[in-house]
């Protein structure tokens, strides 16, 4: 039994920032500010983590209530931007899926920064929602390690039983992929098709590498073998 643990944005899908202008707008309108004070980079993080860091820099306290507040605005906002950017499922991507959904020794879930909402909202409308069974999310952990540690544990709860780091492999488009796959002892594929190059991936020395998924051999026979 083998668990891949996929991760979104940059990964699966690229959703021409609906996301990202989402989440903006709806701090801007939930704090009532206008222009940031601060640049917001959200590759590799997660949704609590990058609201935090908003609240932080302008001062605010990220309470509950301003949390639920942000979220609604932020859920809304992505929903509606979602049909309206030329987004994309990324290269490879819906074979491998498909390759890997016919295995009976081979789960897939989801290891992703999105809250789960987020997360739902964006697969479904990409069609990719129905290969995943279970996730770790973006919801409460501002680490990403956290987020690692809640996908085991659903995995764990899915399957009824436990596993292995080594039976896990994280893919992702970030060194903070790595990262959190190392967290839970699990092994990592880094894939090109974010922000980052390749050779800025290669640092983060995962696994494998890959420039895109069009041709995940390597990963299919680690997977399979
Ligand atoms: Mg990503």
């Amino acid at each position: 039994m083998k668990i891949c643990l996929f991760d979104i944005d940059g990964t699966l899908i690229n959703t021409a920032a609906a996301g990202k202008d989402a989440m903006i707008a709806s701090f801007q309108s939930t704090a009532g500010i206008d222009v940031l004070t601060t640049e917001v980079r959200v590759s590799g993080k997660t949704d609590r983590g990058i609201a935090q860091e908003l609240f932080d820099a302008h001062d605010m306290p990220l309470t509950d209530e301003a949390w639920n507040k942000f979220l609604s605005s932020y859920m809304a906002g992505l929903a509606r931007n979602l049909p309206l950017r030329d987004g994309r499922v990324l290269p490879g991507i819906e074979a491998l899926l498909n390759q890997l959904a016919e295995r009976d020794d081979i789960v897939l879930g989801l290891l992703t920064g999105n809250v789960a909402q987020g997360a739902y909202l964006k697969l479904t409308h990409y069609d990719l929602m129905h290969h995943f069974e279970f996730g770790g999310y973006g919801d409460q952990h501002p680490d990403r390690n956290d987020v690692a540690q809640a996908a085991k544990d659903a995995c764990e709860a899915h399957l009824g039983h436990a596993v292995r780091g080594d039976q896990i492999w994280v893919i992702g488009d970030t060194a903070n992929d790595v990262r959190c796959a190392r967290a839970i002892g699990a092994k990592a594929a880094a894939v090109a098709t974010g922000v980052f190059l390749r050779e800025e991936l290669a640092m983060s020395e995962p696994d494998l590498l890959f420039d895109d998924l069009e041709n995940a051999d390597a990963l299919l026979a680690e997977l399979t073998g």
